[in-house]
């Protein structure tokens, strides 16, 4: 059950499709500010990338979950060109570019950025050059302002690493016969989170929406809040089936969640 992290008591949510009741506990927030201010981010400035790799887990024949150094990616891979759901940390990708190679496929054409934090926007600087970028509208605003995040600063990104194409709230490509579409669902984890369902695959990536075997992280100061993401959790699970594969913006793919 996706929602069992959540605990049980601040709110309830009715869940008509899967005709289930998923309560929330008050407990829930405490331990999301405890481990908030406790944990060092995922990944601090100074981190060595030079032992990191980027492990492929298919999907389906042509759709990839990768796990980096940071949040984790699909990719979808045609003739048609590779679109990738974020791009890890800049300083992986060159070996994320290697690994699109060995599977086949080819350097991004299009990136949708699930929310702007840097391990799930980095390589934006690089991907940018050439690639399409895509987002909610709330995660460029971000990106192209000096944001602090994990106690740290961080300054405006390269034009290269900004959004060309941007929505407000949802967008459909039709690439390599897929129908990705990708829904902004604000006000969660952070005022930009962005969802994308492969329809055909019945995969979704639920960005920091989701941190599999973790306590979810919700982030005031970027715009998110708890009722936001038991909110948005519970329009993403109305959205999908009993046979959806759904991609963490942390820790292991999982199916079966319902
Ligand atoms: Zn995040």
């Amino acid at each position: 059950m996706i929602l069992s992290i959540l605990g049980s008591k601040i709110t309830s949510i009715a869940i008509s499709n899967f005709n289930e009741r998923i309560t929330v506990k008050s407990i829930f927030l405490k331990i999301s500010i405890l481990f908030y201010l406790i944990s060092p981010g995922p990944c601090m400035a100074e981190e060595d990338f030079s032992k990191e790799l980027i492990k492929a887990n298919p999907l389906s024949s042509n759709l990839f979950m990768l796990e980096g150094a940071g949040g984790n990616i699909i990719a979808l891979l045609g003739q048609e060109g590779t679109l990738l759901v974020d791009d890890d940390f800049a300083q992986m990708a060159n070996k994320l570019n290697a690994q699109l190679v060995e599977l086949g496929g080819a350097s991004p054409r299009f990136i949708i950025n699930s929310h702007f934090h840097y391990d799930h926007t980095g390589g934006n600087e690089v991907f940018g050059k050439s690639a399409t970028i895509i987002s909610a509208l709330a995660v460029r605003d971000r990106l192209q302002q000096e944001q602090l995040l994990w106690k740290e600063l961080h300054p405006p990104v390269p034009a290269q690493a900004l959004p060309l194409i941007t929505f407000e709230q949802s967008i459909v490509l039709h690439l390599n016969k897929e129908e990705i579409r990708a829904v902004h669902y604000p006000h969660g984890h952070t005022d930009g989170d962005t969802v994308v369902y492969f329809q055909h695959a019945k995969v979704v990536s639920m960005g920091d929406l989701y941190f599999a075997g973790m306590y979810p992280i919700f982030h005031p100061e970027h715009g998110g809040s708890l009722d936001g993401y038991v909110k948005n959790i519970g329009e993403v699970l109305k959205a999908t089936t009993v046979d959806t594969k759904f991609v963490p913006g942390h820790g292991p793919l999982r199916t079966n969640v319902i």
